[in-house]
């Protein structure tokens, strides 16, 4: 039995309480479509154990979801005609995460398709080495996931 959260939708979809468009299944990995997806074939891959974000899943259980993408992304490519899809997380309400439940978004990509474009910065000189130390030495006083 996988850990579940008792108001958590993809929990639900995943105990079948919910339908969904499945793609794949296994033990420990649930894949559907994305009710309301960026393009045809948005899939969603979620670990069945509820997990809120990359911050609270093993390492184990991440590389299973990962290796999930992986099979899934070519066979997105092969049935949508797509060249290219995204493949990203979202961690935190600030980061656009609605659903509370780890997911791995598989977004199939289309050129000039003007979806998800970033607004690049820039730092100032010295800014970027600076905070690269800043963050290696973070890194060392954190535990090992
Ligand atoms: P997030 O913004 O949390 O990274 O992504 C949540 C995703 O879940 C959204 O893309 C949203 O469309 C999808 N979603 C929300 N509720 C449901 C649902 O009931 N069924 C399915 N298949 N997808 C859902
Ligand atoms: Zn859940």
């Amino acid at each position: 039995m996988h850990n579940t959260s008792m108001d958590c939708i993809f929990c639900k979809i995943i105990a079948r309480k919910i339908p969904s468009d499945i793609v794949y299944e296994d033990d420990d990995v649930l894949a559907i479509l994305d009710i309301a997806p960026i393009n045809p074939g948005h899939t969603l891959v979620i670990p069945k154990r509820h997990v809120r974000d990359l911050l609270d899943v093993s390492p184990e259980a991440a590389a299973k979801v990962i290796s999930v993408a992986q099979r899934i992304a070519p066979a997105l490519l092969k049935v949508t005609g797509a060249p290219a899809f995204n493949c990203s997380i979202n961690n935190g309400p600030a980061s656009g995460q609605v659903v509370m439940h780890l997911h791995v978004h598989v977004i199939p990509r289309h050129p000039s398709d003007g979806l998800i474009s970033w607004v690049h910065g820039k730092y100032e000189p010295g800014e970027s080495a600076a905070l690269a130390q800043r963050i290696v030495a973070a890194m060392a006083v954190m535990p090992k996931v």
